[in-house]
């Protein structure tokens, strides 16, 4: 359970709400998985209101002292609980409600709608995870090691990227995974220079390096990871060019420590990339927050002066891309703890020649 009391920092007094109305935001403070419904937070209440569909549901998974409501016509169903509090003003979700539905609540609610601060706080908020929060991304990250360590035995010369992603996906909803975190990115030889590169008909070589960028969700949590290996063989560039990614992730990992700076991190891979002469094929950030989005904050790039703190979970994952010839990436997600980053991952970031 998300620490409410810096949620309620945005409540300046008994009349005001706030109202958290995206599927994950009701999921992070309420644990409950809903595609649609509402968390209404006042200074004394937690509320999660579902319709028919997910109210039997909801009464058994949700804890106090999240109450849960069942509701039918949801505006109708908020109005009644803001008359019966005497809410005067509430706060909705600037960053994820749209423009009809933010004009919609203006005009049907009865408290006059406030648009500042509530989806900033929530983003502050999931940065730091709880126990619980960092198991869950763990459990992900165990789920995808054991499906990607079974998937390199189909791994050769003559496999189609395709059936190689086919069967990570399989793999993972087998070992538990509810579904993968993302489109997996399962590339080959050229292919490999496209950081976000699909995967297609072409087939494997000997030679080439193959890019996996592959993650599992596990209880709404996701997890990341990027490997680079080499297909039977590596030439001397090949080896040149992941060694110096290599040496910028080890060298990034070593900038995570609370009290550094998410730009602190980028700069300490984007330097070693830099010096070593391939600054201009690293055109992506150094990483990213992982959680209950595959993409949350903090961004980890020369930009972003936001302060590490214990229990941030990010990645650490650069990468050198060579247009039309090939690319290497290593990534892993790093729980930050005091001046030793917990690393999440548990294979092997030497080169591996399969
Ligand atoms: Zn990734
Ligand atoms: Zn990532």
């Amino acid at each position: 359970m998300p620490d409410l009391s810096l949620l309620r920092e945005l409540l300046p007094d008994e009349r005001t709400a706030l109202l958290i109305t995206s599927d994950v935001n009701r999921r992070y403070l309420s644990g409950f998985p809903a595609s649609a419904g509402a968390v209404v937070v006042t200074k004394s209440r937690l509320i999660l209101m579902v319709d028919f569909r997910y109210y039997e549901a909801a009464q058994r998974a949700v804890q106090p002292p999240c109450e849960v409501v069942r509701c039918t016509r949801l505006i109708d169903d908020l109005n009644h609980i803001f008359l019966q509090e005497n809410i005067q003003s509430v706060c909705i979700e600037d960053e994820s409600v749209t423009v009809a539905y933010c004009n919609e609540l203006q005009q049907a609610l009865i408290p006059q709608v406030l648009t500042e601060g509530l989806s900033e706080k929530l983003i502050e908020m999931r940065t730091i995870k709880s126990a619980d929060e960092v198991e869950k991304i763990i459990t992900a990250q165990r789920i995808t090691e054991r499906a990607y360590t079974e998937v390199l035995n189909i791994l050769r010369p003559g496999v189609t990227e395709r059936k190689v992603a086919v069967e990570l996906e399989h793999l993972i909803k087998l070992y538990g995974g509810e579904r993968v975190a993302f489109d997996l990115i399962c590339i080959t030889g050229e292919n490999t220079s496209l950081p976000h590169g699909v995967p297609g008909e072409r087939v494997v070589k000997e030679g080439d390096f193959f890019t996996f960028d592959i993650g599992a969700v596990y209880e709404g949590y996701h997890s990341d990871m990027t490997r680079t290996v080499a297909v039977k063989s590596a030439t001397d560039e090949m080896r040149m060019i992941y060694d110096t990614v290599l040496q910028a992730h080890l060298k990034a990992e070593q900038a995570i420590k609370a009290g550094n700076t998410a730009a602190d991190v980028d700069i300490a891979a984007r330097d070693l990339i830099e010096k070593s002469g391939y600054g201009e094929y690293f055109g992506h950030s150094t990483g990213h927050g992982v959680g209950l989005d595959i993409h949350e904050a903090p961004t980890v790039y020369k930009t972003n002066h936001t302060v590490l703190r214990d229990d941030m979970v990010i990645t650490d994952e650069p990468g050198i891309y060579l247009p039309g010839r090939f690319g290497v990436r290593i990534e892993d997600m790093y729980l930050v703890k005091g001046n030793t980053p917990v690393d999440l991952a548990q294979i092997p970031k030497e080169l591996t020649i399969i």
